[in-house]
């Protein structure tokens, strides 16, 4: 790729007033970057559907979705209606879809925000029924078809019912199916079994549908390891969500580098404290780490409470003053330690747990493989407590070619 946003960033700058104990900066140069990268994937002209559940995986939602429409993410799509009125009423003005629904909504307000729905079941097509006649408004629905995930959408015994109750819905005029939809189980296992049976299992769907009279705008199906390396499965539109934000979806999919993808999110913090002790020294609740001679250790002001696992304790990867640590003795709710063994570090200095990699930092990959998790949890999972600092954001006037969506707010 040709892009300016992939160089590597300047050298560490004092953080801004209010981020000095921890931070994460979302390079959101990275993640326009990443959605052009990954509508180069998408096969036969389908789109991009930017996913932002869980504020943008932890990236911020708002400035996220921004950067993804200027980058020409044609759809955005978070699990729950509030995710999506949330970017509607910050002033995005495409196409949002959401898919996580219980019984009582809030379906008229995601139909007068202008929103896709997302039925799996009899139950939820007849709640937006009954919200579009009250409303006036045409709803828009997405039907989500159960084709091996065994999570959410409907079983193929239940399909020809829930298509012809929709169909007849469109007769009378409260509804508009606007797509047809699935989600893969192992799509990051390439070549898992189960990834062909499901491709079936979901043209059959879409054949049941067309056969009552079903005639959607979007089919759509993968995923991000699927937009990665399955283009079968494109249809009409990608739903990329962990990739946006520049991670793999997993090792066998590949490293994140080599596919073209750059992780947003450095997630960093100032030392706290820097001291000299003697040896055989207890580090933390537990001691479960003994200074093993005298040594300096380094206080790290962040701990589970920001997102940092527990499970990190003994194993987190760290840079310090230039080198790679580990975390020593106990991650706790606020705080963790680290040895810097002969070297020495001043008390505000920066830690960097992970980031890109450029600067020698950990990747929240690596976090993945200390703790045993995925990438997707250790991003999603920092905290409130951490202030977001977006950098590289662009002005809509700015908006690189390719765009396809207004920019509003
Ligand atoms: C989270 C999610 C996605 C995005 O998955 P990634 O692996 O992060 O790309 C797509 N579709 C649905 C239904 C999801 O819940």
């Amino acid at each position: 790729m040709n892009d300016t946003d992939l160089s590597p960033l300047p050298a560490p700058s004092p953080p801004p007033a209010g981020t000095r104990r921890a931070r994460a900066e979302i390079d959101l140069g990275a993640v326009r970057a990443n959605v052009r990268a990954l509508r180069g994937y998408a096969a036969g002209g389908a789109g991009l559907m930017a996913v932002l559940k869980s504020d943008g995986y932890g990236h911020g939602a708002v400035p996220c979705a921004r950067a993804a429409r200027q980058a020409g993410a044609s759809w955005l799509g978070t699990a729950t209606p509030e995710e999506a009125l949330a970017l509607r009423a910050a002033g995005d003005t495409g196409r949002i879809l959401c898919w996580l629904w219980t019984p009582g909504g809030p379906w008229r307000e995601a139909i007068e925000a202008d929103l896709d729905v997302s039925a799996s079941g009899r139950w939820a097509l007849e709640e937006v029924r009954a919200a579009a006649r009250a409303s006036g408004v045409t709803a828009r629905v997405q039907l989500k078809a159960d084709t091996g995930l065994g999570r959410n959408g409907c079983q193929p015994a239940d399909w020809p019912d829930l298509v012809s109750a929709a169909r007849a819905a469109e007769v009378e005029g409260t509804v508009r199916v606007t797509g047809l939809w699935s989600h893969f189980a192992c799509a990051d296992e390439p070549g898992h079994p189960s990834i062909a049976l499901q491709l079936a299992a979901f043209r059959e769907a879409l054949a049941t549908a067309a056969r009552a009279g079903l005639d959607p705008e979007v089919r759509h199906l993968a995923n991000s390891p699927a937009t990665l390396t399955l283009p079968a499965s494109h249809f009409d539109l990608v739903r990329s969500g962990v990739s946006v934000y520049g991670l793999s979806p997993s090792p066998e999919v590949g490293v994140a580098a080599d596919l073209g993808l750059r992780p947003a999110m450095t997630f960093s913090a100032s030392l706290a404290n820097v001291k000299r002790v003697p040896g055989g020294h207890g580090v933390s609740y537990g001691h479960t780490y003994t200074t093993p001679g005298a040594t300096t250790l380094a206080l790290v002001p962040t701990g589970y409470a920001d997102g940092v696992p527990r499970h990190a304790s003994g194993t987190g990867p760290v840079l310090v003053a230039g080198k790679l640590r580990t975390v020593a003795g106990r991650v706790a709710m606020d705080q963790f330690v680290v040895d810097l063994g002969g070297d020495s570090a001043q008390v505000g200095d920066e830690a960097v747990l992970f980031g890109p990699g450029d600067r020698g930092e950990p990747t929240a990959e690596d976090w993945a493989r200390a703790v045993g998790t995925i990438g997707y949890e250790i991003v999603t999972r920092i905290g409130t407590r951490v202030p977001r600092v977006h950098v590289h954001a662009q002005a809509p006037e700015a908006a690189e070619p390719g765009a396809t969506e207004p920019v509003g707010g």
